[in-house]
């Protein structure tokens, strides 16, 4: 069920219905020479979409833009303040426990959101409304790691990732100048401190990794995985007891 696209006669059956509500959350940010802009929301989007289709949940609009300034200076990349998307996402929330769903995950394409999602979780926590953030690659970092030697933004796992989602938006000739100026790590470490704030500070593609060594099979492989993964979360949050989710009360 996709909210956007029933009407408001058909919503209310919906939201009854639906127990648990996906809302996609990504980036508009730079991913190397090769992948698109929209890699991060695309790929939320698409799992979101599919969990809620398999699980007859319901799916909310995407937010295609979140928490980027670090990649800043590669052409394309926007960004919101952390408060902003952490606002804006607690918007979205109280408006579907207005219409009487409470529970939600957020389903995060993008590493810079988390922190931002997960105190709007804390919050609304507070308020009775229990939303979770769904971590795509955490959720499924074991599998990860049986199918891939690395990771790293625009590297061998998201390029997969993507070739699989939307083959027509990866430039496989565009990999070697990728790999050429990608990083090894995230960050830069110096001495036990990481003085790298902005990707640019340790790769001049804005990658880290080599995604020549990506292969959509294996892209598959790991969107099948985390599907599944939050599907089996989006069960368990649709039965659990309010009790479960509900925040303690002080210590006697
Ligand atoms: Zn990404």
């Amino acid at each position: 069920m996709e909210l956007a696209r029933l009407s408001w006669a058909q919503a209310k059956e919906a939201l009854e219905r639906a127990k648990v509500a996906l809302l996609p959350v990504g980036s508009t940010e730079q991913h190397g020479p090769h992948l698109p802009l929209g890699t991060d929301h695309l790929t939320a989007a698409w799992i979101a979409r599919e969990a809620a289709r398999r699980g007859d949940f319901l799916l909310l609009p995407t937010i295609p833009v979140g928490v980027s300034p670090h990649h800043r200076q590669f052409w394309g990349t926007l960004w919101v303040e952390p408060e902003v998307l952490r606002d804006y996402v607690m918007g979205i929330a109280r408006s579907l426990a207005y219409h009487g769903l409470r529970r939600l995950v957020f389903v995060n394409g993008h590493g810079g959101n988390t922190e931002a999602l997960m105190e709007a979780c804390r919050r609304l926590r507070d308020e009775g409304i229990y939303a979770y953030v769904y971590i795509w690659w955490r959720a499924v970092g074991e599998e990860i790691q049986k199918h891939f030697a690395g990771g790293g933004h625009a590297g061998p796992v998201e390029t997969s990732v993507v070739w699989h989602i939307s083959p027509e938006l990866v430039q496989p000739e565009r990999f070697a100048e990728a790999a050429a100026g990608a990083g090894e790590r995230w960050g830069r470490p110096v001495h036990g401190v990481d003085i790298g704030y902005d990707t640019i500070d340790f790769s001049t593609s804005g990658c880290v990794g080599d995604p020549r060594k990506a292969d959509p099979a294996k892209g598959e492989v790991v969107m099948e995985a985390t599907v599944e993964k939050l599907l089996n979360f989006c069960r368990w949050l649709a039965s659990a007891p309010e009790e479960e989710l509900r925040t303690k009360p002080h210590i006697p």
